[in-house]
């Protein structure tokens, strides 16, 4: 295989579920849609479904432009590698919450187990020119185990989270084994130029790693490049689905405004703060008829953290509706279940203010799909926290830090009076930035830079 940029071969994509049925939908289908019909491309990924005996082979879907390869997980796979290191050790690492990981080396072991299962599955079917592209936290040894099986193709890798911070690293049960398995890969993709930085450092630290002039890290004989590739939306879509609208939206009474949050009910996106910043406001503007609509549907309810942090959430809105609620308002609406998505995009369009507080995020797509939403000629103002990955790119928003109540009050106010000549011109800067750099070009920006990557020393 030469240096210069492959465009033979085909695209295979592996992320942890894969996109069944006829009609698949979600951002990284649109993403990776055109890429892998072009070239008969194949998607490998679980099937959701776990079994008793999952079988030896990939099972196969017809039906798309492109081929999906599934398995299935037995139930000790899926504690140990999905419940059990995924998201009890790397995602709440990975989003600086050391203290609620829950490590256990029986589950690192299984982690590592289904990934070898998963690269012997998976070499039998690559071709010689293939381009492999893995997804997210839950393949990380991938590349590593595909290698030890002889496999030389270009593989590139993508984290949707944030990248962890050194003294995270370091309470991995396995950080060194964590750095060697990045440096299989021969691209490694983050949201953010303050994900790359933490790369970087995270090899730097090390002895038997260099940085070099071209900014990608030699280790071993191995070569990786790290750039940051921010995912985005598919916003013509996005900005259509709300335009066109027509559910009934949340009834609101003459004068009264809303804004809005939508999220997984998870810890990392400062959903206890985000209530008690709102109070905060409340305190300063008792009769501002000013509702929070708060949409976060449940999620990995098997991992303890996740059923704590819905206990303090209905403890924190009953105080503060007890509080404030009379006869014709209730301050906050939480609503603990999924919202389709056609009804979501009016729900955005409705709401004045669009309030998106993450601790930390890797990329946050609701805040996108919150601007995306809006009526050019009467927009709502965007608050986000500068600790979600989208703030890089957002800096017309307004930015607010999620751990301080006052500051994110006072967002809250000065979104809330904000002249329309200002929320219009912030929203336009806001929707030229996600026009760009939509799904379309994260995917193609992405696969042009795999593609063209320099493999090896020489
Ligand atoms: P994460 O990937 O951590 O969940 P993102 O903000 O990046 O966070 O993406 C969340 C996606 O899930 C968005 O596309 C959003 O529209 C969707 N979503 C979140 N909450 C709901 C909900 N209650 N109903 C429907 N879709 C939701």
């Amino acid at each position: 295989m030469s240096d210069g940029i492959s465009n033979a071969g085909r695209l295979i994509v592996v992320s942890n579920r894969l996109p069944l049925g006829p009609n698949p939908s979600g951002g990284l289908v649109v993403a990776l849609h055109d890429a892998l019909s072009e070239r008969s491309g194949i998607w490998v990924g679980t099937s959701g479904q776990v079994v008793d005996q999952p079988g030896p082979k990939f099972d196969r879907h017809d039906g798309l432009a492109f081929e999906r390869l599934s398995f299935d997980l037995s139930p000790a796979e899926h504690a140990g590698y999905y419940l059990g290191f995924s998201n009890s050790v790397l995602w709440p690492l990975f989003h600086g919450r050391a203290d609620l990981v829950d490590a256990r080396a029986a589950d690192l072991d299984v982690y590592r187990a289904v990934n070898d299962r998963l690269a012997m599955m998976l070499a039998a079917e690559v071709e010689r020119d293939d381009v492999i592209w893995v997804q997210d936290y839950h393949l990380l040894p991938l590349a590593g185990a595909l290698r030890k099986l002889g496999v030389t193709n270009r593989i590139g890798f993508f984290l949707h989270i944030p990248f962890p911070a050194l003294y995270d690293i370091m309470a991995l049960p396995n950080s060194d084994e964590f750095i060697r398995w990045l440096g299989y890969f021969d691209l490694v993709g983050l949201q953010t130029v303050r994900d790359c930085a933490r790369l970087l450092e995270a090899f730097r630290s090390r002895p038997d790693a260099e940085l070099l002039f071209d900014a990608s890290v030699k280790f071993g004989d191995q070569r990786v490049e790290a750039r940051a590739f921010p995912i985005g939306i598919d916003t013509t879509a996005f900005a259509a689905e709300a335009a066109a609208a027509t559910g009934p939206g949340l009834p609101l009474a003459p004068g009264e405004r809303m804004i809005i949050g939508v999220d997984r009910l998870d810890y990392s996106k400062g959903l206890p703060n985000r209530f008690r910043a709102f109070r905060r406001y409340l305190e300063a503007h008792p009769d501002s008829g000013i509702t929070l609509l708060q949409i976060a549907p449940p999620t990995r309810e098997d991992v303890a953290a996740y059923r704590d942090i819905r206990d303090e959430l209905e403890g924190l809105s009953g105080s503060i509706n007890g509080q404030y609620a009379d006869l014709n308002w209730t301050p906050i609406r939480y609503i603990h279940r999924p919202v389709p998505r056609a009804q979501l995009a009016g729900l955005y369009r409705q709401a004045r203010v669009g309030f998106v507080t993450p601790l930390a995020d890797g990329m946050n797509l609701v805040a996108k799909e919150y601007v995306a939403a809006q009526d050019g000629d009467d927009p709502g103002v965007l608050v986000l926290s500068a600790f979600a990955g989208a703030a890089e790119q957002m800096q017309a928003a307004l930015l607010v830090n999620p751990f301080d109540l006052d500051d994110m009050a006072g967002a809250l106010a000065r979104a809330l009076e904000m002249p329309l000549a200002e929320r219009r011109d912030r929203h336009a800067t806001l929707m030229d930035g996600l026009l760009t750099q939509d799904i379309a070009w994260w995917s193609a920006a992405y696969l042009k830079t795999l593609r063209g990557v320099k493999r090896g020393l020489n």
